[in-house]
Order: C-alpha cells, then structure tokens, then sequence
C-alpha cells in the first residue's frame, strides 16, 4: 500500500506551484535531507481569477523528472483534465492528486478516471471546496472502481463565507471522520497547510490531525515562503518543516497496556449505558410532542409556536452553559431535536385534514 507507513505518518511536502528549476530543486534538496516520502508541487494551478500566476505547465514536468532523478524522491502533481493526466503520465510522474474544485464535478472526476484506465498509479483526492461526504467518496470510488489500488483522501477544509474564522478553509472534522467510518481502510493525509492559510498555525493543525488518527499529512515548503507565487501565506520552509515534524507528538490506534485497555473498556461500557438513556428520554420526549400535537390539533393551533421555541432555547443554552457545556452546541442539538417534534405533530395536524376530507 502506496500510503501506509509504519506506525508513523505519511509525509508529503513541497511548493504550492513549481515557479523555476531552482526553486523547484533547492526545495528538494532540502527536503531530501529530512526524508519526506513524496514531493509535491503543482505545475497547473486552479486560480480564483484570472491574471494570477496560473503554473508552468508542461516545462515544470521536465524538473520534476530531475527531482527524481538527482534526490531520488517520488514526485506528486495536481491533474485537472485527461491532457494534464496524458503528460503526467508520459513524464513518469508518480502520484497524482486531484484538487478541491475538481472533486466538486463528478463529469470531471470520471473523465480523470477514465483517463486513467488501465494504468495503477496512486492517486490522492482532495474533499470538495463543500462540506459533502458523499461527493468526496464518491469520487474516491470513481477512481477504485477503474482499478487504482492506491488510492488517498487529502482533507483540506472546506469554504466559508465566516470572515472571522481564523482558517482560510473550514476543518469540520466530522467530515473526514465520517468518511473514516464509511471506508475505515482509506488512508487520509491532512492538509493543514490549505485549512489554515496561515504558516503561524500550521503546526497546530498538524499536531491535531495526528490526536485524531489522520494516516499522513501534506505541507507546503517553499524556500522563501514570503516571496511564494502562490499561497504565500501559508508555506513553511524545509527547516520550519523539520522542527515540526520532530515535535509532532504521534499517537497510537491501540495501546498494549492491559491497565489502560481495561480502563478504556471500562468507561466505554458507561457510555454505553449513557447513550441508552440519552435515546430513551428522547423517545420520552417525542411522545410528549405527540401529545402535545394532538391538543394543538384539538385546538386549532398551530405546530410550530415561536415564543415557546425562543423559551426552548434560552432556557436549554442556560441550562448547558451552568453545566459548562457549550451552549452553541446544546442549541444545535435542540434544533434537530425540535425539528423532528415539529415533523411528528404537523403529521398529526395533517392526519386531521385527511379524516375531515373521508
Ligand atoms: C494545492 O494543493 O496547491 C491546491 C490548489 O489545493 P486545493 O485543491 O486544496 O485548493
Ligand atoms: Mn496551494
């Protein structure tokens, strides 16, 4: 398996674009030196607007075949048509990934796949630019299903229009952990250097990748980060690399101490046994709405009531913050949950037209 390293993640790092032939191989000589497992660099570059830099193109192939060649790396490019699939392939390129705006467009996806039938070489998918499990491993299957055996998720967050987020690309972990739970033998690299934008925090959402189980991670590494073509703001330098890759705390699926096992399984069993009866009162809880729904249907009101949800919300955030619970969070819980009473008793008020009219 392309992906899987032993016990310790994967690492991918090199330029947001490959600018030049020196930029291009002082990065890989340096990185060389600290021993990363695949270089990286995009030679087409999907732009926001037109005028920016927009990659190299074919030329940069040429220096990705000495990166090879002189330091002996595996070299990675962005590939976002069949033509720039053909050219990689023609210069022996050994990974391709597929980049966030492509990921979105399942036309796109299958033409890359189908551009790709017959030969198995690794290839990483990028999440959509939108927070959509489904797309994203449906595209991861496009290309399984044409026989890539190799085959990677990159979580690089997703769009926001939050101007105070202090990310430039949303993380919304549960994504990638739902799609973790839905394809538990999928590798999937973090890319923090996209979620974040910014290099003063991209070591901290490296770290966090590796306490979540991520199976690798990819960074950008430019040897003059500020005067970068591209994402400026977010490369890091071979150096800043290594310091980040020796401090990276690495953390294990399992653990061999009996001790701590049995202690985990212990407050597993109470969770367990917690859950339980967090279904049971929401069970509780529906059949009260659906009392309640009969009344209102009884009384000719309506199912959903503003003021009593306002009330709802109010007193449940008060409730979750004296407990020191994030009141964001019980709120959200709450809206599902109203939500669903709301569904039940509106049947309830329906099934009474319905009567009316037999
Ligand atoms: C990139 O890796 O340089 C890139 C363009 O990434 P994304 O598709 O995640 O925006
Ligand atoms: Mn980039």
């Amino acid at each position: 398996m392309f992906f899987k390293t032993d016990g310790r993640p994967f690492i991918a790092a090199g330029p947001c674009s490959a600018e030049t032939r020196e930029q291009v191989l002082e990065t890989a000589a340096a990185l060389s030196q600290i021993g990363v497992d695949l270089f990286r660099a995009g030679i087409w570059k999907p732009r926001t607007r037109p005028g920016s830099f927009e990659g190299n193109g074919e030329v940069a192939l040429q220096w990705l075949k000495e990166v090879k060649e002189q330091y002996n790396l595996k070299v990675a490019i962005e590939v976002a048509e069949p033509a720039h699939v053909e050219l990689a392939l023609w210069y022996n390129i050994d990974v391709l990934w597929v980049g966030a705006r492509t990921t979105v467009n399942p036309f796109q996806v299958q033409h890359l796949a189908d551009a790709l039938k017959g030969v198995n070489i690794p290839v990483m998918i990028k999440n959509p630019v939108n927070p959509d499990v489904d797309l994203w491993q449906g595209a991861i299957e496009r290309f399984e299903k044409i026989g890539i055996s190799n085959v990677a998720a990159i979580h690089r967050g997703f769009s926001t229009y939050n101007s105070s987020s202090p990310y430039r690309n949303q993380p919304n972990w549960p994504i990638p952990i739902e799609l973790k739970r839905r394809k538990p033998e999928l590798p999937i690299i973090c890319d923090p250097s996209h979620i974040t934008g910014r290099r003063e925090i991209v070591a901290d959402i490296a770290q966090k990748a590796m306490d979540m189980g991520f199976d690798g991670l990819i960074i950008e590494t430019h040897p003059r980060p500020s005067e970068a073509w591209s994402d400026a703001a977010q490369q890091i330098t071979p150096q800043a690399l290594q310091t980040l890759l020796l401090e990276l705390v690495i953390r294990r699926q399992h653990t061999e101490d009996m001790s701590k096992f049995t202690e985990l399984e212990y407050l597993r069993q109470l969770m367990d046994s917690v859950d339980t009866e967090i279904i049971d009162l929401i069970a509780r809880r529906m059949e009260l709405s659906e009392r309640m729904g009969l009344v209102k249907k009884e009384c000719n009101m309506t199912a959903y009531q503003p003021d009593r949800w306002r009330e709802i919300v109010e007193t449940r955030g008060d409730r979750a913050a004296s407990l020191l619970l994030s009141k964001e969070f019980i709120v959200s819980i709450y809206e599902k949950i109203h939500d669903e009473s709301i569904k039940k008793q509106l049947a309830i008020l329906q099934r009474e037209q319905n009567e009316v009219k037999d």
